[in-house]
């Protein structure tokens, strides 16, 4: 299969991991019979130096005629004092408009050798698999603009969404169960918002149409709670987009580093753009040691998500976990230890363990 990938390294180490991605890719393309065809464009300070705005015209172009999208990190101190219009974080969102991306998806999961780097007890994390969904271009954030003020003596922010934005990022929540272990958590404050109550109205509807998806509904207060006493608990979680934000940075910190967490934005269609959590890490830049992981992560949602390459994506899955399993970290994980591997080892040793298990295929063949 002939993929078209839109690559958006950006700013700082979003370059350096990056790199890492693409690599992986192509060993995925070798051992499966793929191509991805990748098609660079600037974004965020990158395209501010060159371009003199942070999402140009034809970067948008390159996206819009591309499969998918990946994306490193934009920002950095260069930048901050840019007027609010030509800062790189303007590109970020931007993109996310213009290509018209809702449901932002965040997996988290705790791989057993990385259980010491969590801040929670062990016993607590272990086992912990679970997506957030949430929803991105509604809600508080974005309101009715003609409504929000502030007068100095008095503020409004406005809360708005339609059911067809409703119905959209639910069925993506359940869709997603669907894929994973079918239970759907949906997370609300229907005690107290009338938006709530008909997110509840849409979550009940949607259920016809997913009978083998177990249901509930939580409050966000609870969910909170939930997330630190017993993340294990939840499956996919479904959530409008203050508190999937709130939810989604929370549960983040269960394994420990920035530098695990792949995320995906998605459209209806399948269409994607692919990036990881953490920013662009202007204090390591250029010093090889960025954590390629949540990145090459995100490369294997870009597969299963856009380009459904399920077994594509588990063989990146699976090479990281081994990987780790062997006791493999960069600094980020090894609390600082002269033994960590760089960037660019990290990125190697996932190549080879692709490549291991692509030779052992062989050798099973053989002897079939
Ligand atoms: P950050 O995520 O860049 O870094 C926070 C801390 O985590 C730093 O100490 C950094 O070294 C470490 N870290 C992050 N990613 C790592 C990795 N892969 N491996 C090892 N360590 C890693 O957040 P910040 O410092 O608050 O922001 C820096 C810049 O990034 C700012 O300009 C900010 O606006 C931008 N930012 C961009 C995005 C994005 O592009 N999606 C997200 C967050 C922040």
């Amino acid at each position: 299969m002939k993929r078209k990938v839109a690559v958006l390294p950006g700013d700082g180490i979003g370059k350096e991991v990056m790199e890492g991605s693409m690599k992986v890719l192509n060993a995925v393309a070798d051992r499966f019979g793929h191509t991805f065809e990748f098609h660079f464009a600037r974004i965020g300070g990158a395209a501010i130096d060159q371009e003199g705005m942070p999402l140009p015209e034809e970067t948008l172009n390159t996206c819009k005629k591309s499969d998918a999208v990946l994306l490193g990190a934009v920002g950095g101190p260069k930048w901050e004092n840019l007027p609010g219009h030509l800062r790189p974080e303007r590109g970020l969102l931007g993109i996310r408009k213009e290509l018209g991306l809702f449901a932002n998806l965040r997996p988290v999961t705790a791989f057993d050798s990385l259980i010491d780097a969590s801040p929670l007890k062990a016993d607590r994390i272990k086992g912990v698999d679970m997506l957030i969904v949430r929803e991105l271009t509604g809600g508080l954030y974005f309101g009715t603009p003609s409504e929000r003020r502030n007068n100095g003596k008095e503020v409004v922010d406005t809360l708005h969404y339609t059911r067809d934005e409703m119905e959209r990022i639910i069925d993506q929540g359940f869709e997603a169960a669907q894929k994973r272990n079918k239970k759907l958590t949906s997370v609300d404050k229907a005690n107290v918002l009338e938006s709530s109550r008909m997110w509840r109205e849409v979550v009940e509807e949607k259920a016809l149409n997913y009978p083998d998806v177990e249901v509930e509904h939580m409050l966000v207060d609870a969910a909170a709670m939930k997330l630190v006493q017993n993340p294990a608990y939840f499956d996919v979680i479904v959530t409008e987009n203050l508190f999937g934000d709130i939810l989604s940075d929370e549960a983040s910190m269960i394994t420990g580093s920035l530098g695990m967490l792949p995320s995906a934005s998605l459209r209806s269609d399948g269409f994607g753009m692919y990036e990881p959590v953490h920013g662009s890490a202007p204090d390591i830049e250029g010093k090889n040691i960025a954590n390629p992981l949540a990145m090459i992560l995100s490369s294997a949602m870009m597969l299963k998500y856009s380009f459904d390459m399920n077994e594509e994506a588990e063989s990146i899955e699976k090479a990281v976990k081994e990987v780790l399993d062997a006791g493999y970290y960069t600094s980020d994980l090894a609390n600082g230890s002269p033994k960590a591997l760089g960037t660019d080892a990290m990125i190697k040793k996932v190549i080879y363990q692709l490549e291991e298990a692509d030779a052992t295929a062989g050798i099973m063949e053989a002897y079939a």
